[in-house]
């Protein structure tokens, strides 16, 4: 049986890469077909021309798109998932989706025998090229065995984190995590530099300290102190992220002050910065409200 891809975005191509094993039919769509057509071409796997075109007769659907309501309007109508999408198909959602639309969408697939996972990765465009993502999931450990091979393409670690649902959540967690120490990063670094130290040395300390975290080992050095701010993952949708992790705090009337202000500071600097901006631009809006640049003394 075949399997489909959609949502051929950032993450989505490099994922959708490692499935295009003649063996197992893999069949692409994208809302800008363009993109869709160039990686059927590039990689000898069919693209569908809608939704239900690609998870006709497919034993597993994947998704991964910005949130969970996108994957949610791809189901109805008669270019719909619905339309074709056969009982006993499982629909794995790798989108850092949201708990609650994520248990609505199982719960209507549930309606005709199909199955459903939240899936979301983490690990980067970088981790998604190299096949090493990890993939945290929600749902029912029988249907993680009956896809694990296809998971197991693009990740290197796979972790059942309990009900559909606490994939996205955890991933969420994380997400805030990265947006937390991002931020905080950038106001100690700003005024650091501010005091005359070199931030290049101040890392160099933080690194091999108990400050130190992704965003002080990898994104500021490689990211910052470059000025390169490569285009990977865009900042809004960690401006997502983040509220969804303080929106499940919310829900489990948990008091979260920390996801509740990182939510808000990610939100204003998602307006300030557009759509296209990388998370880690962030930066450059904490430089703004600092009036100090974080660059090293060799830079
Ligand atoms: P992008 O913005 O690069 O791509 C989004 C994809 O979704 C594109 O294929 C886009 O189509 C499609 N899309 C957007 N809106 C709709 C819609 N309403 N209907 C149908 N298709 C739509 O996002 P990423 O690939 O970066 O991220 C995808 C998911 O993965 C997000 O939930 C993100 O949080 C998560 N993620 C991203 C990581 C990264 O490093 N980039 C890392 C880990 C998780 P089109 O080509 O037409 O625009």
């Amino acid at each position: 049986m075949p399997i489909a891809f959609l949502g051929l975005g950032a993450i989505g191509t490099p994922m959708a890469r490692h499935l295009a094993r003649p063996e197992w039919g893999l069949r692409v769509w994208n809302r800008t077909a363009a993109k869709a057509a160039a990686f059927a071409a590039e990689h000898g796997v069919t693209h569908a021309a809608t939704p239900a075109d690609a998870a006709r007769g497919a034993s597993v659907v994947i998704t991964c798109f910005p949130v969970s309501a996108d994957v949610e309007s791809l189901l109805d109508g008669p270019t719909g998932l619905l339309a074709t999408m056969e009982r006993g198909a499982t629909l794995v959602d790798c989108t850092s989706g949201d708990p609650a639309t994520s248990a609505r969408i199982a719960a209507k697939l549930a309606e005709r025998g199909i199955d459903f996972i939240d899936a979301p990765v983490s690990g980067g465009v970088v981790g998604a090229e190299k096949g090493a993502l990890t993939v945290m999931i929600g749902g029912d450990a029988a249907v993680i065995a009956k896809v694990r091979p296809y998971l197991e393409a693009f990740g290197q670690k796979i972790v059942h984190c309990g009900a559909i649902g606490a994939g996205d959540a955890v991933k969420a967690v994380n997400n805030a995590l990265l947006a937390l120490h991002l931020w905080s990063t950038a106001e100690g670094l700003a005024a650091l530099t501010k005091a005359g130290v070199d931030p290049a040395i101040a890392l160099d300390v933080i690194n091999t300290s108990s400050g130190r975290s992704n965003a002080s080992m990898n994104l500021f050095p490689d990211r910052v102190l470059t000025r390169a701010f490569p285009r990977t993952f865009r900042l809004a949708l960690l401006d997502k992220d983040v509220g969804i992790a303080a929106e499940v705090a919310r829900q489990q009337k948990v008091p979260a002050p920390m996801l509740q202000l990182t939510a808000d500071l990610f939100r204003a600097s998602h307006i300030a910065m557009g759509e296209e901006a990388d998370h880690v631009e962030v930066v450059k809006w904490v430089e703004q409200l600092t009036g100090v640049e974080i660059r090293p003394a060799s830079h």
